[in-house]
């Protein structure tokens, strides 16, 4: 007996829920017959406090393949808490974060399941093509996986979403992590383990709308440099020490300067300059710890990453 958690986060998704599980239902047989025999499914849904209907919607839900599963968050928590909710209560030998939009073709399971089988504990799905996702957020995805790369420790997978496979001991060592800032896609990467590539294309949302906005977007992207690099705090002893040699050099021959030629009143210019540079590059630094130590006070203070409100059993399944 094998079984397959789905997990998937739900924000506001009235309309979405009821033709995602149905489209599972239709793919099921191929992801079953590439899991052997006494395969089993299970649809894990985390709530992630929708103020629509969504609950009702998925309440009343019924599977003839899948077990049913509901797990209600008390308030919006975001993607990546909800994602960790899932996969805290996800039971399944082997465990795929899913978007209920359909964003993440399920077809791609079956090929991931192969992969899996052939020995990866983590197999990864990559968008080749991401036409529908628009000029600015491409663009803007590109850049950041440009920075991350030259920044990171450990370099996320390129174009990787949270659409991937998980065996259970990954699963495992992702839920013993306590860091409260969740990148999910750089635990996934620094967790190790063997990983596989699956490709795919990647559709547009077939109803509803994006529940990211640019503002998500920028901070879920300085979460992801703050809580797996430290290197932009160093840049600023190398910055500063450079500036500080430069100023004792320029000091030392304004004192011989003064001292051969006598004082002279000019040099409102480069006073200015310099203080304007130094004040904007310390004001920079500043913020920049100010990030780190924010994020290390959110962690003393050791609050869980969401809250459960209750789990509810939809549907025992076949
Ligand atoms: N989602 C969530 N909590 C949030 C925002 C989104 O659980 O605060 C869920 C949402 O319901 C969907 C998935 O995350 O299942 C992906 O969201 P979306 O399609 O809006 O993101 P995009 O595909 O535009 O990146
Ligand atoms: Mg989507």
């Amino acid at each position: 007996m094998k079984l397959l958690t789905l997990v998937v986060p739900i924000y506001n998704e009235q309309e979405t829920v009821r033709p995602f599980v149905e489209r599972i239902e239709e793919v099921w047989p191929q992801i079953a017959s590439a899991m052997g025999k006494g395969a089993t499914l299970e649809i894990l849904f985390v709530n992630d406090g929708s103020s629509d209907l969504s609950r009702d919607v998925i309440a009343n839900l019924k599977s003839d393949v899948a077990r049913l599963r509901l797990v209600n968050l008390s308030r919006n928590f975001g993607k990546e808490a909800a994602l960790s909710a899932g996969l805290h209560h996800a039971c399944g030998d082997i465990v795929v974060p899913i978007d209920v939009d359909l964003q993440d073709p399920p077809e791609v399971i079956a090929e991931m399941v192969e992969r899996w089988k052939s020995g990866a504990k983590v197999v990864n799905g990559r968008r080749t093509d991401r036409s529908h996702d628009g000029w600015f957020k491409r663009k803007s995805a590109s850049a950041f996986y440009s920075l991350f790369e030259r920044l990171a420790d450990h370099p996320v997978h390129r174009d990787v979403g949270d659409f991937r496979l998980m065996d259970r001991d990954a699963v495992h060592v992702i839920n013993q992590l306590s860091e409260q800032s969740r990148f999910n896609k750089g635990l996934f990467s620094w967790i190790g383990f063997e990983v596989d590539t699956v490709e795919y294309k990647r559709p547009e949302r077939f109803a509803g709308e994006t529940k990211w906005k640019l503002r998500k977007l920028w901070s879920l992207a300085i979460d992801g440099i703050t809580s797996t690099t430290t290197l932009p705090l160093r840049v600023w002893t190398y910055l500063g020490a450079v500036i500080a040699f430069g100023a004792f050099i320029y000091a030392a021959f304004l004192i011989g300067y003064t001292i051969v030629e006598g004082r002279d009143v000019p040099g409102y210019a480069s006073i200015m300059v310099a203080v304007l540079l130094l004040g904007g590059l310390n004001l920079l630094s500043l913020g920049l710890i100010g990030e780190y130590l924010g994020r290390v006070a959110v962690q003393v203070r050791g609050r869980p990453l969401y809250v459960v409100e209750s789990i509810e059993e939809i549907d025992a399944g076949a």
